[in-house]
């Protein structure tokens, strides 16, 4: 593809993005007339890239959702998660795959029930895994997607529902950057490198929180696409 094609592409799927997440504001509005803070979009960014390089964890406003723990997630329990592994039954645990030896998996019941979540709450709050103290369905309203299919609709519900502020530009920039990126990787995957790229939603939005910079750039749209994969792949090297 020429990089003038790409130009447009960016683009108008930038505006595309940005002009469907205001419908689904007011779709929701009419519909629910509710909206969760999601807090300064610039102040959440800086935070999700620090818990992305494991410096600190997310400090979600949950209050009564339980999406994440209903949503048929298979939860990693790492090695160092030693709290949640004394209070886990090993019956639920079984070896990760594709990761090494001492990591296990909590496999969901069919409903999609975490086998921690009892009672309609975490059973295991004080000690539940890494992985659960991280999870931020907020980076979806930031990449401008869903979270999933069917089965993430709570999930989903609430990515539409949080709200982030703007009190500068470059909130907002940073905002259009992330869809932007999003967008680009998802309708770009032959563009990259052996076509290594996620597919899933979540690593589509961890990708585009890593690599939003690349589309801050004032000269992204004169770009090729392989040139944006290969920059958004050496963005994404500073948080191995
Ligand atoms: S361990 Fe607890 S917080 Fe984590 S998914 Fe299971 S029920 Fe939810």
């Amino acid at each position: 593809m020429s990089g003038q094609g790409v130009s447009r592409t960016l683009t108008c799927r930038a505006y595309e993005l940005c002009h469907n997440a205001r419908r689904m504001t007011h779709s929701a509005t009419s519909a629910t007339a509710r909206f969760v803070d999601a807090g300064a979009f610039g102040a959440w960014l800086a935070r999700a890239r620090d818990a992305l390089r494991g410096q600190g964890g997310s400090d979600v406003p949950c209050g009564d959702c339980n999406g994440c723990c209903t949503s048929g997630y298979a939860i990693q329990v790492r090695p160092d998660d030693t709290r949640t592994l004394a209070s886990v039954p090993a019956r639920v645990l079984m070896p990760a795959p594709r990761l090494p030896p001492g990591n296990a998996m909590m496999i969901p019941h069919r409903n999609g029930h975490c086998p921690m979540y009892v009672g309609g709450q975490c059973s295991i709050y004080r000690n539940r895994p890494q992985t659960c103290l991280d999870y931020d369905c907020r980076i979806f309203s930031a990449a401008g997607i869903a979270a999933g299919g069917p089965d993430k609709v709570v999930i989903n519900r609430r990515v539409d529902e949080w709200r982030f502020d703007y009190p500068t530009e470059a909130d907002r920039c940073a905002h259009r950057a992330v869809q932007a990126a999003a967008a680009f990787i998802r309708d770009h995957g032959a563009s990259f490198p052996g076509k290594r790229v996620p597919t899933a939603p979540t690593g589509i939005a961890v990708l585009a929180v890593k690599a939003y910079t690349v589309f801050l750039d004032v000269d992204v749209a004169t770009r090729s696409a392989e040139e944006l994969a290969a920059a958004i792949v050496r963005a994404s090297r500073d948080f191995d």
